[in-house]
């Protein structure tokens, strides 16, 4: 049974998630909200505005009683970084309580990259982000490429960046942080980023598929993300018996058909010239073989999450990455692999999305890994 001091710190987390589903409260509102007595919820609010959670913005006129003082997240204070680390790129934003973006960076490295190079564009990201907010920083959270032991709190393989094998993600940042460091997988992370400010924000179960060099799945279920390093590794399903050796070792994988390399590969073939990233084409310079490649690729897609739609029937499934911005070819041939391969009453009640964010998805999410604790989703508090 919870003790006097967790339920306190309960209410108070409780009292932050009702502001921010709601804009600015008064006290008096927030207490019928919550069904909490007007003293207490009077003493926590003192609280939280005397640690710079919330903030009074003005004064509520009622036709009758007393006007009451509207208390907001504050804007200001309690900022959080989060920093992704892809392939070839790191991809900083900084956030603040309401989840607006207050400044970003991104810096490129050459490939292939030793841990040197690795190092020295994530602490030029992080102190252009971080020094000037040094005192009003909360925590970091960190996206890394490969897979991940979150109990151990180290990087156990990146396929794309070896100089990262085995390490201890905190050694990619300085000696010693403010704060505390959090660490993330990418399709997790994306899909932090859709529960918390995207197309999750009206869906308690959802599952955000993120299409890049590798593809991987991020499963939110009841407003909580789903398993750990090793769920979600949705490009790994068969999909060809039998077919295209995959980087995993087995054959016929999703991946190998449908991973960004494979398809600029392909591309470069069709176009005869060299393709590096999805993000160099646009749909008019694609001639009709390339269109065909995209189209099969968006099938493959299909059958591949077939599965997935079958045994979790998710209400939304949200889709990242550079393949979606080829929507129109994409999609129709994406709901025919579905077809082909999900059960009907299944497919029918999943709603297929392209996420409205870029490039800052994976970062988004990694700064919003902490919010699960400070609004009181798994009745926790451990932060404030
Ligand atoms: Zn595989």
């Amino acid at each position: 049974m919870a003790n006097q001091s967790d339920l306190k710190q309960l209410n108070k987390s409780r009292i932050l998630a009702h502001i921010r589903a709601n804009a600015a409260q008064s006290r008096a509102a927030i207490a019928d909200a919550l069904s909490l007595d007007r003293k207490s919820v009077t003493n926590l609010v003192s609280e939280l505005i005397a640690q710079d959670w919330l903030c009074e913005v003005g004064i509520q006129l009622k036709r009758r009683g007393r006007p009451g003082t509207l208390l907001e997240l504050d804007r200001s204070k309690h900022l959080f970084l989060g920093l992704h680390l892809s392939e070839n790129l790191v991809h900083g934003v900084l956030i603040n309580l309401h989840g607006e973006i207050l400044s970003q960076q991104s810096m490129p490295f050459a490939l292939p990259a030793d841990l040197k190079a690795i190092k020295s564009s994530l602490l030029q990201v992080y102190e252009s982000l971080a020094v000037a907010v040094f005192t009003e920083l909360s925590a970091i959270g960190l996206v890394l490429p490969g897979v991940l032991d979150f109990e151990a709190g180290k990087i156990l393989r990146s396929v794309n960046l070896p100089a990262l094998d085995g390490l201890a993600p905190q050694l990619l940042l300085p000696e010693t942080l403010p704060v505390p460091l959090y660490i993330e997988e990418s399709s997790r992370a994306k899909a932090l980023a859709e529960l918390w400010f995207g197309l999750g924000r009206s869906h308690a179960s959802f599952v955000c598929i993120d299409l890049g060099i590798g593809i991987g799945a991020g499963i939110v279920a009841e407003r909580r993300l789903h398993g750990g390093s090793y769920a979600g590794e949705i490009g790994h399903v068969q999909i060809e018996p039998g077919g295209r050796a995959c980087a995993c070792g087995h054959l016929g994988c999703l991946e190998a058909y449908v991973s960004e390399s494979s398809l600029c590969q392909e591309l470069s073939r069709i176009l005869t010239r060299t393709v590096c990233s999805l993000q160099e084409l646009e749909l008019g310079q694609l001639n009709a073989e390339a269109e065909e490649l995209l189209c099969q690729a968006g099938r493959c897609l299909g059958r591949g999450l077939a599965p997935l739609v079958n045994i979790l029937c998710p209400p939304l499934l949200v889709l990242h990455g550079n393949l979606t911005r080829f929507e129109t070819l994409l999609m129709p041939a994406l709901m025919q692999g579905l077809e082909e391969a999900a059960l009907p009453s299944c497919l029918n009640r999943v709603q297929l999305e392209i996420s409205g964010f870029g490039a800052e998805a994976a970062a988004l999410g990694a700064a919003a890994i902490p919010f699960e604790q400070i609004f009181a989703v798994n009745n926790g508090f451990a932060m404030i």
